[in-house]
C-alpha cells in the first residue's frame, strides 16, 4: 500500500489542491507517486448553523474506495459517485458537540487504507458583519492598484507573467500594496474596499482582472496569499473599513482543472460555441422563449470562461460552500456576487439564502447590470412582482441611476431629460424593496471613467460625485475616480483600468503620497475626499430618509433627514446662468432651520429664504437650527 501524508504548513489553509507527499511502501494501488489528491473545502468549522457538509474528494479511482471516518461527532451521511471515478462527494454532519480539532479521513481498498487524510476543523467566529448605506466602498482591481512586492509579478507556476507594457497583461499590483496604502484609503474617506477577484486566474493572457477562476480556494500567487489576504482583513478592520470578496459562480476559466477531468459529465453547460445573449431581461420576462432563456442562462461568457451548471447538485453545495468558506476564513463583511443574474435562478436564490442562513447581517451584492428599474428591482430580496422567485439578495447594483447620472449633467433640461432623469429615477424607488440598500456608482471596471463620460468637465465631475454621495443608496467609487481618471471603454478594458500613479516605484507621480498630483487630479481629490470625510460624520446623509423636489428651471433640490437633522443639497444644471431659487417651496423641511453650512466650501449661509447657485454646481448644505 501507500502510505501518504500531507504536506504541512502553517495552517493548513492555504493550499488550493492539497498535495501529498506520497511514499512508497508496497505496490499495486491505485494511486500514483505524483497524482495530486484533493479534498475541497480544505477545512470546516464548529458551531456553523447548519452541521452539513459535503466533501469533494478527487483523486484517480478515488470511487473504489469505501469511506471511514472514526469520530464520535463527525458522521457520514451519505456518499455520492458520479459518471466520474475520480470524485467521490461525501456528506458529513457535523454534531453540535464537535470540537475545534482534526479527524482522520480513511480512503480503503479492501482491508487496505490507501490514503488517510486528515481534516481540520475550526471554531466559527462571531465576527459582525454588514454593509449598509452608512459606507462608501471602494472598488479596487488589485494588480492595478499598488505593486506592494515585486517579487510575485510572476509566478514559476503560473502561466502569464509580469508585462506591464502590456494593457491587457499582469502589472504586478498585488494585495501587499492594498495592505501598504489602508492610510490613503482611510484618509479618502472610504468605509469599506471591494477588491476585483482575487483567486487564481492561471490563463496564458488577460488574467489579470480575474473573472477566470482556476481554483475557488486559493489566492493568485501574483497577488498574494491566502494568509496575506486575511491579513489585509485583519489590517482592515484594524482601520474601521471593510472588505468584500468579489465572487463568481456562472463560469469558471478554462483552465481550471475541472475542465481537464469533469467531476460530472453535466458539470458544464454546453460548448464555447453556444453563447450567452447577455439579455438578463428573458430571466424576468413573462413573454420569454424556454429558448432564449436557456441561452441567456447556460450559454458562455466567453470561450474562456466555461459555463457552469449549477443545477448539478454536487456543484451548487460546492460553491455555495465555497462562499461561506471564504466568508469564514478571511472574516468579510460583505460579497459581491458577479454575474448574478445569469446562473440557474434556483441556485442564486439558495446561494443568498444559505450564506445568510449562517451569517444573517452580512450584505450580499448581486451584479444586476439590467437597463431598467423593474427588472433591477426584480432580482432584490421580497420583491414584491417577482412572483414565487426571491433572489434573498440585500443589495443589487443600480444600473438605472448609473445611465441617469452619465447622462443628466451632459443634457438641457427638458421633460424627461437633463435633471429629470434623476428625478424620473428616483421617482420609482417604490419599484425596490430597499431601495436605501441599492449599490450606486458613477463608474466601475466595466465602464466609462465618470470624467470621461462627462467630457473632462470638472464641474459636472463634481455634481455627479456630490449626487453620488448625498442621494439614496450605497455608493461605490472607483479606484481613480477620486483622481478624475480618464478612460473610455470602447478603446479596450485597459483604458478604464489604468495604474493608480505611485503604485509602482519610480511614477512620476504618488497619489498615496499625495505628491506632484496635476490640477485636475488635486481639484478632484480634495473635492471627493472632503465630501467623504464629511459623510461618515453626518447621520442625515447616511441614514436620513430622502425628499426630492421637482426639478424648476434646471435645478434639482433634495434633502436627506433624520428627527433631528437635514442635509439640503440643490444642482443647478445650467450651463452659464448662476440663480437665485426662492425656498419657500421647500418648507416642509426648511421650517425646522435657520440657516447652513455649504460643506464644500466651509461657506456660511445665514439666510435660507433665497439661496444662491453658481451655474454647472451642487451645494451640500448641513442645516442648523
Ligand atoms: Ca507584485
Amino acid at each position: 500500500m501507500y502510505y501518504v501524508y500531507k504536506n504541512l504548513t502553517s495552517n493548513h489553509l492555504i493550499m488550493k489542491r492539497i498535495l501529498f507527499t506520497l511514499i512508497v511502501i508496497a505496490a499495486s494501488t491505485f494511486i500514483s507517486l505524483s497524482q495530486n489528491f484533493t479534498v475541497e473545502p480544505p477545512n470546516w468549522w464548529v458551531g456553523m448553523n447548519d452541521p452539513n457538509l459535503q466533501l469533494m474528494v478527487h483523486g484517480e479511482n478515488i470511487a473504489e474506495t469505501s469511506v471511514i471516518i472514526e469520530s464520535e461527532n463527525i458522521k457520514i451521511k451519505e456518499i455520492h459517485k458520479t459518471d466520474n471515478p475520480n470524485y467521490l462527494f461525501i456528506d458529513l454532519i457535523i454534531s453540535s458537540n464537535a470540537k475545534p480539532g482534526n479527524f482522520d479521513i480513511l480512503f480503503k481498498k479492501g482491508k487496505k487504507t490507501t490514503v488517510k487524510y486528515n481534516y481540520e476543523l475550526f471554531e466559527k467566529s462571531n465576527q459582525k458583519r454588514g454593509f449598509s448605506s452608512e459606507d462608501v466602498i471602494y472598488l479596487i482591481m488589485p494588480d492595478r492598484f499598488a505593486n506592494g512586492d515585486p517579487s510575485n509579478d510572476s509566478d514559476k507556476n503560473l502561466l502569464e507573467k509580469a508585462d506591464r507594457k502590456n494593457g491587457d497583461g499582469r502589472h504586478g499590483g498585488d494585495i501587499q500594496g492594498v495592505i501598504n496604502n489602508l492610510d490613503y484609503i482611510e484618509n479618502l474617506g472610504v468605509t469599506g474596499i471591494w477588491l476585483n477577484p482575487v483567486v487564481e486566474n492561471n490563463s496564458p493572457d488577460y488574467s489579470y482582472h480575474g473573472y477566470a477562476t482556476t481554483n475557488f480556494y486559493k489566492v493568485d500567487a501574483r497577488l498574494g496569499t491566502n494568509e496575506l489576504y486575511k491579513k489585509l482583513s485583519d489590517e482592515c478592520h484594524k482601520n474601521d473599513l471593510k472588505l468584500i470578496i468579489d465572487v463568481i459562480y456562472n463560469h469558471c476559466g478554462i483552465n481550471h482543472w475541472w475542465i481537464k477531468d469533469l467531476p460530472a459529465k453535466d458539470w458544464v453547460n454546453h460548448d464555447e460555441n453556444y453563447r450567452t445573449t447577455y439579455r438578463g431581461a428573458t430571466v424576468a420576462d413573462v413573454h420569454a422563449s424556454a429558448n432564449d432563456k436557456e441561452q441567456f442562462n447556460s450559454g458562455w461568457f466567453v470561450s474562456t470562461m466555461p459555463d457552469l451548471n449549477q443545477k448539478n447538485p454536487f456543484l451548487a453545495t460546492y460553491l455555495i460552500q465555497n462562499t461561506i468558506w471564504w466568508v469564514e476564513f478571511a472574516n468579510l463583511d460583505g460579497i459581491r456576487i458577479d454575474t448574478y443574474t445569469y446562473p440557474d435562478q434556483e441556485f442564486g436564490s439558495n446561494l443568498v439564502a444559505k450564506v445568510r442562513n449562517e451569517y444573517p447581517d452580512i450584505t450580499i451584492l448581486g451584479e444586476t447590470w439590467l437597463q431598467s428599474i423593474p427588472l433591477v428591482a426584480y432580482f432584490q430580496e421580497n420583491c414584491k412582482f417577482s412572483g414565487n422567485y426571491n433572489s434573498h439578495l440585500n443589495s443589487v447594483t443600480d444600473f438605472p441611476l448609473f445611465y441617469a447620472t452619465k447622462d443628466a449633467f451632459n443634457e438641457d433640461e427638458s421633460w424627461t431629460g437633463g435633471l429629470f432623469k434623476l428625478y424620473y429615477t428616483i421617482a420609482q424607488d417604490f419599484l425596490y424593496s430597499n431601495p436605501n440598500n441599492v449599490v450606486t456608482f458613477l463608474d466601475n471596471h466595466d465602464l466609462d471613467r465618470y470624467f470621461t463620460s462627462v467630457g473632462g468637465d470638472m464641474n459636472k465631475f463634481k455634481m455627479g460625485v456630490a449626487f453620488l454621495l448625498t442621494t439614496r443608496g450605497i455608493p461605490v467609487i472607483y479606484y481613480g475616480t477620486e483622481i478624475a481618471m480618464y478612460g473610455e471603454e470602447h478603446k479596450g478594458h485597459s483604458n478604464i483600468r489604468k495604474d493608480m500613479p505611485g503604485g509602482w516605484e519610480g511614477d512620476d507621480i504618488s497619489i498615496f503620497e499625495q505628491k506632484d498630483l496635476i490640477k485636475s487630479q488635486r481639484e478632484a481629490y480634495d473635492y471627493v475626499s472632503k465630501i467623504l470625510n464629511w459623510r461618515k460624520t453626518n447621520k442625515a446623509v447616511k441614514n436620513g430618509k430622502l425628499m426630492h423636489f421637482l426639478p424648476e428651471n434646471n435645478v434639482y433640490v433634495y434633502f436627506k433627514y433624520t428627527e433631528t437633522e437635514a442635509v439640503m443639497v440643490m444642482i443647478n444644471n445650467h450651463d452659464k446662468d448662476s440663480k437665485i431659487v426662492d425656498c419657500s417651496r421647500f418648507n416642509e423641511i426648511l421650517k425646522d432651520y435657520k440657516s447652513g453650512i455649504e460643506i464644500t466650501t466651509s461657506i456660511k449661509i445665514e439666510n435660507l429664504d433665497k439661496i444662491k447657485i453658481q451655474p454647472k454646481s451642487a451645494m451640500i448644505i448641513e442645516l442648523q437650527k
